[in-house]
């Protein structure tokens, strides 16, 4: 059957997968209603199922001819925020919502599965579609810990984000740096402390955490061509202190810093270096300790040139109606980096905001929610980019044939 009336014919099912996602939302690494759901659908279309991250699913096709094999993968968590929408299909986990648009992402994949097991005989490779837990809290990295690359050797990756800042209609495909590296941290200021009336006696933390927010700021400001290398460093909590009257003992503060481009993170000027030495020269200058966590984070996510082409051609000449292509970067977080960052890969955004019908809320918003008629519009671009890197893959330069793998079965 022709590609378009199978999308067509499945329209019904990705709105239905993708609304009871959303009813029943499970935060990162709690997965498990997903997951379950996730794995007998994958059966359902003959595919390999296996368990990674613990929530994670990871279900492996195996074209008829070998060949290279592609990474394909949608993020299953949602987020600790009480939903405010008002629809048939709204949460019913308190305080638990998919405000992120990850429903809808689990909901395409599956159905891109479907569609692309139909039509197995004509595949030459493997395609690895990867459901990844608690993406939130950069879950793609414990699944390449467990050998999520591996058998067979994963040779690129393709992955979207659906994305109410662009309207429905518009696709953002970008080369080079999309999504933001990122870095959470966590910083005691520790001080010495004492009685407000007697600051000398004392190592007042306050000060000190107070003039670190602002001196980071130089960073952004007065170090580096914003243009060329943008960064953002903020502080989302600051905690210290018992009474009006006491000079406390240490403040906590955390935060996040996020850069959008390449660079060696070992490198003095890179963000987390800047960031430390300003922390210690001011704690310094304070007579201030510090202990200094850099909690979790990913490199930012990076498009390789012929992956972009690759679905950029895709988008303009195979669906229908052609779809507005435009270049759009995010300072968003995306761990999808850590698979791009192993593989060439191309991630790219499926606008999804349409005012009339109210689903132009930003991400993380308590009254997200999206246009459902761009999921069939994701199902599309899944099936024939997975058809268009695979027909293609002879003019690939970054494909090795030498090292394309069988995977053993077991
Ligand atoms: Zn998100
Ligand atoms: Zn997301």
């Amino acid at each position: 059957m022709e590609i378009s009336k199978q999308i067509a014919e499945y329209q019904d099912e990705v709105i239905e997968l993708r609304r009871d996602f959303h009813r029943y939302p499970e935060l990162g690494l709690e997965e498990y209603r997903t997951s379950e759901t996730v794995c007998s659908y994958l059966e359902g279309c003959g595919l390999e199922v296996s368990r990674l991250n613990r929530t994670g699913v990871v279900g492996l096709m195996r074209g008829d001819l070998p060949g290279p094999t592609l990474l394909m993968r949608a993020d299953m968590d949602a987020l600790p925020i009480q939903e405010e929408n008002k629809i048939s299909y709204k949460s019913v986990n308190k305080g638990v919502m998919h405000a992120c648009g990850h429903d809808a992402h689990t909901a395409m994949l599956l159905v891109a599965a479907k569609i692309l097991a139909n039509m197995k005989h004509r595949l030459k490779g493997y395609i690895k579609f990867v459901f990844e837990p608690n993406e939130e809290n950069v879950g793609s990295l414990a699944m390449i810990k467990e050998g999520l690359m591996e058998n067979p050797r994963v040779d690129a990756c393709l992955g979207l984000h659906i994305w109410t800042p662009l309207q429905t209609g518009q696709i953002g495909i970008t080369e080079g740096p999309v999504m933001a590296g990122m870095e959470h941290f966590k910083l005691i200021v520790k001080g010495r402390s004492g009685h407000t009336a007697t600051p000398q006696s004392a190592i007042d933390p306050i000060l000190a955490a107070a003039n670190i927010i602002q001196g980071v700021q130089i960073i952004q400001t007065r170090e580096i061509d914003a243009l060329k290398e943008p960064t953002i460093i903020m502080f989302g909590t600051i905690q210290g202190g018992t009474a009006s009257n006491v000079i406390p003992d240490s403040v906590t503060l955390s935060g996040t810093m996020r850069y959008l481009f390449e660079g060696d993170e070992e490198s003095q000027d890179s963000p987390k270096k800047r960031f430390e030495r300003v922390v210690s020269n001011t704690c310094a200058a304070h007579r201030a300790e510090y202990e200094l966590t850099f909690l979790y984070g990913h490199p930012t996510l990076v498009n390789h040139r012929e992956m972009v082409a690759l679905v950029r051609s895709v988008a303009a000449d195979e669906l229908k109606p052609e779809p507005e292509i435009v270049s759009f970067v995010s300072l968003a977080g995306e761990d999808f980096s850590e698979f791009a960052a192993r593989v060439p890969g191309a991630f790219y955004f499926l606008g999804a905001g349409n005012r009339a019908k109210e689903t132009d809320f930003p991400h993380h918003h308590p009254r997200f929610n999206i246009d459902e008629d761009v999921l069939s519009v994701g199902v599309e671009m899944h099936v024939r980019g997975a058809l268009s890197f695979f027909n293609n893959a002879g003019n690939l330069q970054f494909l090795k044939p030498e090292r394309f793998e069988s995977p053993t079965k077991e």
